[in-house]
């Protein structure tokens, strides 16, 4: 009871969401004119006649008990269609990632002429879990020609080395995939590229192969993005395919399997035997970019390649006493990534470079293609975001903060693995560190909370989700940041649902949903109306159900104008949520069958209409 009193005293002032949930609380009484005229609604009703009214959630009907379990019948019937073994999708970590682009780019970019682009050749480690194959490093190995670049025994020897160093290592982790580029040649496997697969697809049929082409980097227009988005509590129902050609990043990669990893050479469909995996990089964000961007400028500064193939030195071989190049060629037993120099192909020259021409204002991956690979460093200070050299060095803040950011990927891989102690541990760390380092790292550290907080509950660490919204919620109220205190009531909130405590569960959402329209993020205010709606309709009240979906889409129509910059969940992107409109109108239509007045009914349809 209380509750309703709160959030009704609550709403006093948020004319939308008071609309909607007095008329959920009360669909039949409620005078649907007042729909209209937005101030009438609770000036006009008593909280007595609220609480009087109180919604469906606490009914049990006999009549409603029956279409319950036509629903779950058909909720079965679409799972168990759905349990088909499922391929596993793709987890990079942003780490691995950066290898690959800039031992890619190394060989590849805009200031080398066409003509000499070279194609880079690599190995993926790392592991399986359940649902997934997680990319951790990637580790490149060597560059060819302009394309179908081979594996010589060399290559395959350097790789027997690596999975023999991962055996001692002991966790578990192996080759899970191959990386190559296509310099401008765009996205697809040849008929070489399908051969590479195969021999390593027989035995791990999960085997995945990664081509990228720096030149997708640049243009939404190319789009062979498969991009996709982790599910979390905001995002339950995340389906995969949605997000594909949606994200704001352009990767420039693809991710492919083979259809049949024992198809014979002689097959007819043997060059189109693979298909394209949902991928996810783990870790790429706006700190990836400008982290990456004050790297790229430090290695230039210093003469360095960018990345470096296994076995070749980080720096140039002429920089190195001959007494340490042989030492280093020596070396069998060093962890991965401090490896030795045993390469004996060329360099290649890095052509002049262009500086320039438009600086971009904000740091974005677009800037990747402006940096000059080599040239004084004068020219990368004027790039911005980049510092001059003499800065290049990393501080201990940033050091720290490096340390801070592997740890976060270290807990996130744990919790994919679900060793959610692990992961909680590294979190734990991590947030230590950020803490340490004070309020200028404060937006790092609050997004670090939303995640802890959401990977807990994804695992049913219900409890942990509440401590980790909690903590959320002070630090973000410390600063005032509406948008963190929102997420951090969305989170108690579903993490209490889970807890069947619905009631308390409830009013942690609707405080989120009205911090976040102060916030001005209108998506969340319809994601929360689009979770209360889900309450209703799992309690078979289908006349509040439709009615909080209908508010979800009016606010999701809003969101698709006005996009809030904090809001980075590639379920809010404007396409995805068109999507998400769409679905919701098939829902309502739905639910229109089983409501049984006709005002709502006919307010429900001019409201679909308007959307
Ligand atoms: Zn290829």
């Amino acid at each position: 009871m209380k509750f309703l009193i709160n959030i009704i005293e609550k709403l006093k002032n948020k004319e939308e969401l008071r609309r909607t949930i007095s008329m959920a609380e009360n669909p039949e009484k409620g005078d649907l004119n007042d729909w209209k005229d937005k101030d009438k609604k609770i000036e006009t009703k008593s909280v007595e006649e609220v609480l009087n009214n109180k919604s469906n959630i606490e009914k049990t009907e006999p009549e409603r008990k029956s279409e319950q379990e036509n629903e779950q019948r058909e909720t079965e019937l679409k799972d168990n269609e759905q349990k088909k073994p499922q391929e596993k999708k793709v987890i990079i970590h942003a780490k691995a990632y950066k290898s690959i682009i800039l031992y890619a780019t190394r060989y590849a970019n805009s200031s080398i002429r066409q003509e000499e682009w070279r194609e880079i050749y690599g190995i993926l480690v790392g592991v399986h879990s359940d649902d997934a194959v997680i990319v951790e490093r990637a580790i490149p190995m060597t560059f060819g020609e302009s394309h179908d670049v081979e594996l010589g025994a060399k290559h395959y020897g350097f790789i027997a080395e690596i999975q023999d160093q991962l055996d001692a290592e002991g966790r578990g982790r192996f080759m899970v995939g191959w990386f190559h580029s296509h310099p401008g040649l765009s996205l697809f496997f040849s008929y070489v590229d399908v051969m590479n697969q195969l021999s390593f697809a027989q035995p791990n049929p999960d085997f995945i192969g990664i081509v990228f082409d720096h030149t997708y980097l640049l243009d939404s227009d190319l789009k062979p993005q498969s991009y996709s988005a982790h599910p979390s509590p905001a995002n339950p129902n995340y389906n995969i395919t949605e997000d594909y050609d949606t994200h704001p990043f352009k990767t420039g990669i693809v991710c492919y399997r083979l259809n049949d990893p024992f198809i014979t050479q002689d097959n007819p469909k043997f060059d189109t035997n693979y298909h394209d995996v949902p991928y996810e990089i783990l870790g790429l964000d706006q700190y990836f970019f400008a982290n990456l961007l004050t790297e790229l400028s430090s290695q230039v500064a210093k003469g360095r390649p960018l990345e470096t193939a296994y076995r070749e030195p980080d720096a140039p071989p002429s920089a190195q006493p001959k007494a340490a190049q042989a030492d280093l060629s020596q070396n069998q037993g060093a962890p991965l990534g401090d490896m030795g120099w045993k390469s004996d192909e060329r360099e290649i020259d890095l052509k002049e470079i262009e500086p320039p021409k438009e600086p971009s204002e904000e740091l974005s991956q677009r800037d990747l293609q402006k940096i000059p690979l080599t040239g004084p460093p004068e020219e990368l200070s004027a790039i911005p975001g980049v510092l001059p050299s003499e800065k290049l060095k990393k501080t201990p803040e940033e050091s720290k903060l490096d340390n801070a950011m592997q740890l976060i990927t270290e807990g996130k891989t744990a919790f994919l693995i679900n060793d959610s102690f692990s992961a909680v541990e590294k979190y734990n760390q991590a947030l230590k560190i950020l803490d340490e380092l004070g309020n200028k790292y404060i937006d790092r550290m609050l997004d670090t909370y939303v995640d802890v907080a959401e990977s807990c509950l994804e695992s049913k660490h219900e409890n942990l989700a509440i401590k980790f919204a909690k903590e959320l919620k002070e630090k973000a109220e410390n600063v005032g940041d509406m948008f963190q205190m929102a997420n951090a009531d969305f989170i108690y909130g579903n993490a209490l649902l889970k807890k069947e405590s619905t009631q308390e569960g409830l009013e942690h959402l609707k405080n989120a949903a009205i911090l976040y329209e102060n916030a001005g993020d209108l998506a969340g205010v319809g994601k929360v109306n689009e979770e209360i709606a889900k309450i209703y309709l799992d309690n078979g009240d289908y006349t509040s159900g439709a009615l909080f979906l209908i508010e979800a889409m009016q606010n999701y129509k809003k969101a698709i104008e006005k996009f809030h910059v904090k809001r980075r969940s590639s379920w809010a992107l404007p396409a995805n949520l068109r999507t998400a409109i769409e679905k919701m109108k098939e829902k309502v239509r739905k639910y229109m069958e089983k409501i049984d007045s006709d005002e709502v009914k006919n307010k429900i349809k001019n409201d679909l209409r308007d959307l």
